[in-house]
């Protein structure tokens, strides 16, 4: 047998050293992210671009620098959260993010579009190859967490996005109605299978307050969030409430200033979970 080369690559001796092919994708040269959360969803509308936008926030608002990638190409709704209506700029080398008021960095591919409206009708490698260029091609410039608003489901696109950015973590979000156990332990195995830890679950839409009486009411049905988190042994979960004030933050582009609620303690989790390298 021929000496070892170390280059798994380019050898194609099964050995015990082998190690699994890597489909990582290389940040460019000048661009830095510390940490990468997916935000994922069993399906869409249950409030996972919601959850990224207001996380981001949460943590912007604790002095880190934070950046979104608005993975979600068929759905992109990031831009309009943040109230974003300028189209991002781009040098021979690179694309630039847009920032929003309090500094955060956004891509997303409504930033590219000619025309917001305009569908994306392009076929699954496609939609994963421009993912994974908001990756390579754009200048994130000193991030210290990055939210990836994930396409929803488990299917090939999240698969490839998850192959080829180097995820720290994942959040996964769902709505009482979808907590059947098997939407969320499909997120969770697929996690699995990409070695990712879950690091916590949002119940969104999970309850409504009486604007008049204050009473809670569970319209979708009771929490199912301590159970679920319990059998898939997620360490941390939060509520979010059914809030049209909200929805109206959302609509008038000042997510921003939504106040993170529950999400402040995932908030915390996340920063013991991933503690920035100055830091630990
Ligand atoms: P997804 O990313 O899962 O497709 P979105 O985050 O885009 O879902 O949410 C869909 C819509 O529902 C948006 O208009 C959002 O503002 C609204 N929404 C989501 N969660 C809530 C909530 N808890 N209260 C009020 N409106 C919400």
């Amino acid at each position: 047998m021929s000496e070892c080369s170390h280059d798994c690559l380019s050898c194609s001796a099964n050995c015990s050293e082998r190690k699994p092919e890597s489909f990582l994708k290389a940040l460019n040269p000048r661009s830095s992210v510390k940490k990468v959360i997916a935000v994922v969803s069993g399906k869409g509308g249950v409030g996972k671009s919601l959850v990224t936008c207001l996380l981001t926030s949460e943590m912007q608002r604790r002095g880190y620098r934070c950046a979104v990638l608005d993975a979600d190409i068929t759905g992109p709704s990031v831009p309009k959260s943040f109230g974003i209506t300028e189209h991002a700029m781009g040098t021979e080398e690179y694309l630039l993010p847009v920032t929003t008021e309090s500094g955060l960095q956004i891509m997303s591919i409504n930033l590219i579009l000619e025309n917001e409206t305009e569908p994306v009708v392009w076929r699954g490698p496609v939609i994963a190859g421009a993912v994974t260029q908001f990756w390579t091609d754009v200048l994130w410039t000193d991030v210290d967490y990055m939210f990836v608003d994930m396409p929803p489901g488990t299917g090939d696109v999240p698969l490839t996005v998850f192959q080829s950015l180097p995820v720290d973590g994942v959040v996964i979000v769902t709505t009482p109605q979808n907590l059947v156990g098997m939407i969320v332990s499909k997120a969770v195995n697929m996690a699995g299978m990409m070695n990712v830890p879950v690091l916590g679950l949002v119940e969104n839409m999970s309850y409504y307050v009486c604007p008049d009486c204050g009473k809670r009411h569970e319209i979708f049905g009771e929490s199912q969030a301590e159970r679920i988190a319990a059998e898939f042994d997620i360490p941390y979960t939060a509520r979010i409430p059914i809030d049209p004030k909200i929805t109206a933050m959302v609509d008038a582009g000042e997510i921003e200033k939504v106040d993170g609620g529950e999400l402040a303690a995932l908030a915390d989790s996340l920063e013991k979970a991933l503690p920035l390298k100055s830091e630990s």
